[in-house]
């Protein structure tokens, strides 16, 4: 099979190199071994959220001071990395994400803990909170579902109380749930949210005892297990309850970031392109500095070529890196790597200390081509997680980086082909 590109994994980095790239005719296959880090998100983008331990305001205003020269955002060209930015919430709307922030300014997400943190774009389940220190309600209710443990209402309440916002906790309950919870195992977000599928009526039975619990509360708080396969019972809820609702992501896995990764992946196949999930790239078939095809666990001898490669496999959580006891990796194409040589210099001892090893990852050269012993592969370029030289935890930029690296090396794809 030939394709004009062929992207190594399905997260949010290569579904958005991907989609770029069809949206523009181009002949595009997705392979990816699995889920990825959009099955654990919080339901916020993050763009650049801290600088040295302080929240960021302003990133569009704050990136070309900040942001070392070795950095990701400062490799593409801060302008031009803020300027991508700035289409993305287009970009989303044009599959039906509609996403709420700007680059312009950061807002706050709420965590599963009730701390707030600062984000670039939320998915419109989520309220966009203006400042750290304030909610926009004085009395809220936060409810649960009899028996969901991945909810911590008392940490809610309690990050939210220290904020001057009084809260009432409670539950509401279902014949449906008290199924689910014959087995403990099976109350997680997703069973859950599987029984809102296309069950309006039970959306509503809810949203009358939501009703009825909230009392003289100005919004209610809820945890985030609705819409796993699009927004429609998010959309049913917020209708049929009197209040406005305040969604909080719960222990994962993410029903907004599984349905994002859906929505995507659907936006990819509408546009023409080819997405092989549950397969995985094994070998890569490389002749003069070039890659000519790759291997597949599923297509065996079929291999599949292509004139551009995209390695987005994501960091250590997915494989795209991995750590050996005295080096690190990249497994597939034996790409060079921005690593530490001395495993002691992997970690540092304070576990809340920036750990080194966050910023490993794929070192690229000025067109984010991979390089194996220095030496550029002219068709293969690196967008996502699985690059160098940026700490997602750190600097809150973890989406923005998969997100604009990912729109960059399509356009460089796209150009080079012109
Ligand atoms: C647990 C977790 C939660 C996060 N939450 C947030 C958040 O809420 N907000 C935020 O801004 N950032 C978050 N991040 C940062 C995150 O890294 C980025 O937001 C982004 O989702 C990463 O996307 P990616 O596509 O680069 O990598 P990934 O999402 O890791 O995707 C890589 C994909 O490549 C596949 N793959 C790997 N090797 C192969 C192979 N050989 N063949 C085929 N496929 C392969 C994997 O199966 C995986 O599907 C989170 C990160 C983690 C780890």
């Amino acid at each position: 099979m030939r394709f004009d590109t062929i992207i190594i994994g399905g997260g949010l980095s290569g579904l958005t190199c991907g989609i770029a790239l069809a949206e523009r005719g181009k002949r595009c296959a997705i392979v990816s071994t699995g889920q990825s880090a959009l099955h654990f998100c919080s339901g916020s983008f993050d763009f650049l959220g801290y600088v040295n331990g302080f929240d960021v305001e302003t990133p569009a205003t704050t990136l070309a001071k900040v942001i070392p020269a070795d950095h990701p955002y400062a490799r593409i060209g801060t302008d031009r990395a803020i300027a991508i930015a700035r289409t993305v919430p287009e970009f989303f709307g044009r599959m039906g994400v509609k996403v709420n922030g700007s680059i312009e300014r950061n807002h706050y997400r709420i965590t599963p803990l009730g701390i707030m943190k600062p984000t670039w774009l939320s998915l419109d389940d989520f309220n966009v909170i203006a400042e750290k220190s304030k909610l926009p309600w004085k009395k809220v209710s936060i409810q649960n579902i009899a028996g969901f443990l991945d909810f911590h209402t008392a940490f809610v309440a309690d990050n939210f109380e220290c904020i001057g916002t009084l809260c009432t906790v409670s539950a509401f309950n279902t014949p449906e749930f008290e199924r689910l919870r014959t087995n403990p195992s099976e109350m997680r977000s997703t069973n859950i949210a599987r029984l809102f599928e296309g069950n309006d009526d039970l959306i509503r039975r809810c949203a009358d005892v939501i009703n009825r619990n909230a009392g003289d509360a100005e919004a209610v708080v809820l945890p985030a297990v609705f819409g796993l396969l699009d927004s429609h019972a998010v959309e049913v809820l917020k209708a049929a309850v009197r209040l406005p609702i305040c969604f909080i992501p719960v222990l994962p896995p993410s029903v907004p970031g599984i349905r994002t990764q859906l929505t995507m992946r659907r936006r990819f196949e509408e546009l023409g392109g080819t997405y092989l999930l549950g397969d995985s790239v094994t070998a890569a078939h490389l002749e003069d500095g070039k890659v000519l095809s790759l291997s597949t666990t599923n297509l065996g001898n079929d291999a599949l070529a292509a004139d551009n490669f995209v390695l987005a496999t994501g960091s250590f959580f997915s494989h795209g890196i991995e750590a050996h006891p005295d080096k690190v990796v990249e497994p597939l194409f034996g790409a060079d790597v921005n690593a530490a040589t001395d495993r002691d210099d992997w970690y540092c001892h304070d576990v809340f200390g920036e750990q080194p090893y966050m910023n490993f990852g794929v070192a690229t050269d000025g067109d984010f081509s991979a390089t194996i012993g220095g030496k550029a592969i002219s068709n293969l370029y690196v967008a996502g997680a699985v690059l160098s030289k940026f700490n997602p935890i750190k600097e809150a930029s973890g989406a923005g980086v998969s997100i604009v690296t990912a729109m960059h090396v399509a356009d460089i794809i796209t150009k080079k082909n012109e």
